[in-house]
């Protein structure tokens, strides 16, 4: 995929809307986790120190099409005032009149935020009307929100569309993402481990099958792991099994025996007799489980076994936890993996919600080549995919 780069635009005195995936945890107006905010800084200060004319627009939760003040931009439209030291005006209507109106009204060292464009059924809808809105009167279109690039929606797809290629360009984020994500996808160096956990199956068998072309090795934790020892006839007692999701396990297998994959179950358990919070945490030796205990996380021997793989690795790709680590007893597995990853030479890549969220509980973030801010896009591009949004800002020749 060919697309513009943002470096080669002069920029002084330009007009230039911005899309950012700005979708933070929010608690009663207050911001929990700011990780997307930061990731969008470059891209909002190479801007700025070039002089041009800012405006951003974002969406945020799902509010299904109507204002909801709990969803509301504000407090993000704050804290960006205060990282970039710049008044930051937020605009609610620009659905009855194009945004640039009130953008002209602005100071020049004014940034123009947009409210929550979920607000507006017409972005879901992907309505090129509402798009035109948003961006007529620019002179530039700048795309940085990646975790947004999987959705056809207004502001990703229907927008660019509207626009001659030259005034369409991804940002920085946006970039590093698509780089590191393809290095991963067509590009990995052997050995190449890919490390598959989380809840369910079938978020991850796009994922999964896509990726055994090019590993050599996979490895399998978290609650997907039952489905999978339960396929192979081993007893796992009371833990999580998607009994209707054998078929998924059964493709996955034909695939890596005929590209040569080798599939790793965990070979031991952290177990619990109820899925709690304060369930007293039961090492359980061997791969199988006695009746009424539940699988919630791999085992010490497993987990040294999988950290081995990746300290051998020249590229590992990390989604999913391996056991419940929001709860202390159930999380040495998913830290364990995300400290394996940060001391391998590998190139190394995390992607998925819960998965970056059990790095930072690691204290491993800094020493990861790249974490995906696209939980959902991220997977789909891994997928092979092709992303809407992306599709939107590809060049033609
Ligand atoms: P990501 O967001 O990184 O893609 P997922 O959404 O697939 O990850 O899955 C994350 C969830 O899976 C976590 O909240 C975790 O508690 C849960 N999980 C992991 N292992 C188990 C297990 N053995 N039993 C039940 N739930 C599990
Ligand atoms: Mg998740």
């Amino acid at each position: 995929m060919k697309f513009n780069k943002l470096t080669d635009y002069h920029l002084e005195g330009k007009a230039v809307m911005v899309r950012l995936d700005l979708n933070v945890p929010l608690k009663d107006g207050r911001i929990l986790d700011e990780s997307r905010i930061q990731a969008a800084l470059p891209t909002l200060e190479y801007l700025l120190e070039k002089k041009a004319r800012l405006a951003i627009m974002s969406h945020l939760g799902r509010p299904k099409g109507k204002a909801d003040p709990a969803l509301s931009l504000a407090p993000v439209g704050e804290r960006l005032a205060e990282l970039l030291g710049r008044e930051v005006v937020l605009v609610r209507d620009y659905e009855e009149e194009p945004a640039d109106q009130v953008f002209k009204q602005l100071g020049k060292n004014q940034i123009m935020l947009l409210e929550n464009l979920r607000f507006h059924a017409a972005e879901t809808a992907n309505d090129p009307d509402f798009a035109s809105h948003l961006i007529k009167g620019f002179d530039l279109y700048v795309n940085d929100a990646f975790g947004a690039a999987h959705r056809a929606h207004a502001s990703v797809v229907a927008a660019p569309q509207l626009l001659p290629e030259a005034k369409r360009t991804p940002g920085f984020l946006m970039e590093k993402e698509i780089a590191a994500l393809s290095l991963v996808r067509d590009q990995a160096k052997a050995p190449f481990v890919v490390v598959i956990g989380g809840a369910k199956v079938a978020d991850k068998i796009g994922v999964i099958l896509n990726l055994i072309n090019s590993c050599n090795d996979l490895l399998i934790g978290g609650a997907m792991a039952y489905t999978f020892l339960r396929y192979l006839g081993v007893e796992v007692g009371a833990s999580r099994v998607e009994s209707d999701k054998m078929d998924l396990v059964e493709a996955i297998y034909r695939n890596a025996k005929a590209r040569k994959v080798t599939i790793h179950l965990p070979c031991d358990h952290i177990a619990a007799t109820a899925f709690e919070p304060n369930a007293a945490p039961l090492s359980v030796a061997g791969e199988s489980l006695p009746s009424g205990l539940m699988g919630l996380d791999i085992g010490p021997k497993t987990l040294a076994a999988y950290q081995a793989l990746i300290r051998s690795a020249a590229t590992v790709f990390w989604n999913g936890p391996l056991g419940v680590f929001e709860w202390d007893a159930f999380a040495a597995g998913s830290l364990g993996i995300a400290q394996a990853m940060a001391e391998s030479k590998a190139y190394t890549v995390v992607g998925g919600g819960e998965s970056v969220a059990a790095l930072h509980k690691a204290g491993a973030g800094a020493r990861i080549d790249h974490i995906s801010t696209g939980g959902g896009a991220s997977l789909e591009f891994l997928e092979g995919v092709t992303l809407p949004g992306l599709k939107a800002l590809e060049l033609e020749s």
